[in-house]
């Protein structure tokens, strides 16, 4: 029996016979192609990407009639790709003029562009490269007239052990049969793992070697919720689990059945529970899920899906669909947030520290043009629904005052011709910046509301890169500096009567509900997988009990104390708090 421990992505247990994955990692030999046979090989790279553009389609509708759009918004990033002119251009152009076959150079293109994006210090972006991998796997398969893996005809159901899988790869299989992943690699704001949530198929990743350390065939326990795997187990192991494998069935139906309900606590405090979103699509999912709104849109992939910088156009068209979908309830835009050079063609110099860099609002101030395309639209969006602007990394007053004037001005210009917008749109600032936590009353003078993103608050404040897996024993939301620097933030956003909200993965965490809650947080924005046990938490708790809790915690020295107190607490105060967190 050998027991790993990885990356839980994907809630849930399944125990079953693995099926290893073989790699297609296997690189392409650089070959060359006659003078006379180049715009045959043109042709060939042609025909193939219209074959897969047509696959991606067919999966993308299947996707969307199983799981919604939601999900279906995941290929829509892959097949605007393989829309993109320039992406084909290159393409093409290595074929005519370095002579290289199609396959070589579709494979030096996409592996160039998931190079670009893996080295992108922001996590959502950076796994946007295992987008692209998949699709040269996809092109590369139809170039070379490879068959299909087995995966899509399974005759019994299995646990997918693999390097990492692709996107596409992960919606092509047989979810009858496949019914747990254990990969080596990934995070888990992987589009893979959104899927396997989406799917609700328990995955854990980050295991190392799994892959080749299982043999086909091998019994394996996945146990998605503790990111634990264990391969070949003992008797007395199976057993324990085949338990609790059978009472976690029945806890998850009652937690799906119950996350519609409102959240109010039993002493009746209101809390409000949004969801996070990337695309718009993922708006319905969410909806689904029970969210009351969406608490942060993050529209970096306006950026990503094209290489190029979206029009108003664009921005608009998102803006207005996503709140099609809401109806009156709140949509929280935040502005382009990214932190690499790479993405903006203008911004060519290199950083010693991106992350401490010319990023988000820092970059904005200096690339305006961008911005004020974005402003414009989420202005003239603010006609149509209950709209919020949400600026990032904001560290000063200059900036937040520097977005609103872009902002006035650019209502000026929208009354001049004669354009509906909402003139009291709220304009808000994410505290995920040490500085902005502590100085949020000054900050209030300017922002109609806060939102902590704990995800670069964290790391900032425990000066832990939040990307290094080496380092994440030292990332944690569980250090008593950390929840004081929140009670800090939301008692200073109370205090000047100004809403104060959190959507960094914290918000998400269910061992930190109960404290938030007594901390004064009022608004929690999740992942939408994770809305039913956040909500069944708030309704299972007083309110006067979370603040004794948040009181000891604060009170604490050390993060594993601190730890100890969360996970009590929650088996004490909520009925199957420890079970909790496994619903997805
Ligand atoms: C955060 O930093 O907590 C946050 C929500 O922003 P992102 O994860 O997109 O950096
Ligand atoms: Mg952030």
């Amino acid at each position: 029996m050998e027991i790993l421990k990885g990356i839980p992505v994907s809630p849930g247990l399944f125990i079953g016979e693995a099926f290893v994955l073989e790699g297609e990692e296997a690189r392409i030999p650089e070959r060359f192609v006659l003078s006379e046979l180049v715009e045959g090989e043109v042709a060939r790279f042609e025909k193939a990407l219209a074959a897969v553009r047509e696959e991606m389609a067919a999966l993308a509708d299947r996707v969307r009639a199983e799981t919604g759009e939601g999900v279906a918004g995941i290929l829509v990033f892959a097949i605007s790709v393989l829309d993109d002119p320039k992406l084909s251009g290159e393409i093409i152009s290595h074929i005519r003029r370095d002579r290289n076959t199609a396959e070589f150079a579709a494979s030096r293109v996409l592996r160039g562009r998931a190079r670009i994006l893996k080295n992108i210090p922001h996590t959502l972006l950076s796994q946007r490269a295992s987008d692209i991998m998949d699709l040269e796997r996809r092109l590369l398969r139809a170039l070379l007239g490879a068959k299909r893996e087995t995966l899509s005809h399974l005759d019994r159901p299995v646990v997918v052990v693999a390097h990492d899988l692709g996107p596409a790869q992960t919606v092509s299989m047989d979810h009858g049969k496949v019914r747990a992943f254990a990969l080596d690699v990934g995070g888990k704001t992987s589009h893979t793992a959104i899927l396997a949530r989406a799917y609700r198929i328990p995955a854990v990743v980050g295991l190392g070697t799994i892959s080749t350390d299982v043999c086909g065939g091998d019994t394996i326990i996945v146990d998605g919720t503790r990111g634990i795997v264990v391969v070949r187990p003992d008797e007395k192991t199976l057993a324990r689990y085949r338990k609790l494998d059978a009472e976690q069935t029945d806890f998850s139906v009652l937690i799906r059945r119950e996350r519609g309900m409102p959240a109010v606590t039993k002493d009746g405090a209101a809390v409000r529970v949004m969801a996070n979103i990337e695309f718009p699509e993922e708006v319905q999912t969410a909806i689904e899920y029970g969210a009351e709104g969406i608490g942060l849109f993050r529209t970096e992939f306006l950026y990503l899906r094209s290489g190029i910088l979206p029009s108003e156009w664009d921005h608009f068209e998102t803006y207005r669909k996503s709140l099609s979908m809401l109806g009156d309830r709140p949509l929280v835009i935040r502005t382009l947030d990214l932190g690499a050079d790479k993405m903006l063609p203008a911004q060519e110099r290199h950083e010693r520290n991106p992350v401490l860099g010319l990023r988000s609002i820092r970059l904005s101030m200096k690339y305006p043009e961008p911005f004020r395309t974005q402003v414009r639209a989420v202005v003239r969006a603010s006609a149509l629904g209950r709209v919020k602007m949400l600026l990032p990394m904001v560290s000063n007053m200059d900036e937040l005052r520097w977005a609103r004037s872009v902002a006035a001005e650019i209502m000026q210009d929208l009354d001049r011709e004669g354009m509906a917008f909402d003139r009291n749109l709220d304009v808000g600032i994410m505290i995920e910046i040490p500085a902005a936590a502590v100085h949020v009353e000054s900050f209030a003078k300017l922002s109609d509301f806060f939102s902590i993103g704990t995800n670069d608050l964290i790391q900032y404040a425990l000066a832990v890169d939040r990307t290094d897996e080496v380092l994440a024993g030292l990332y944690t939301p569980a250090h008593p500096s950390i929840l004081k620097l929140i009670k800090t933030a939301i008692e200073g956003a109370r205090r000047k009567s100004k809403p104060v909200a959190m959507c960094g993965e914290m918000a998400g965490d269910i061992l930190f509900t109960i404290p938030l809650l007594g901390m004064g947080l009022a608004e929690f924005s999740v992942a939408p997988a994770v809305i039913g046990d956040v909500k069944r938490i708030i309704r299972s708790v007083k309110l006067s009990d979370c603040k004794e809790v948040a009181e000891a915690a604060l009170a604490m020295d050390e993060s594993s104390e601190v730890l100890g107190l969360l996970r009590s607490m929650l088996r004490k105060l909520v009925p199957g708090g420890d079970r909790l967190g496994e619903s997805g």
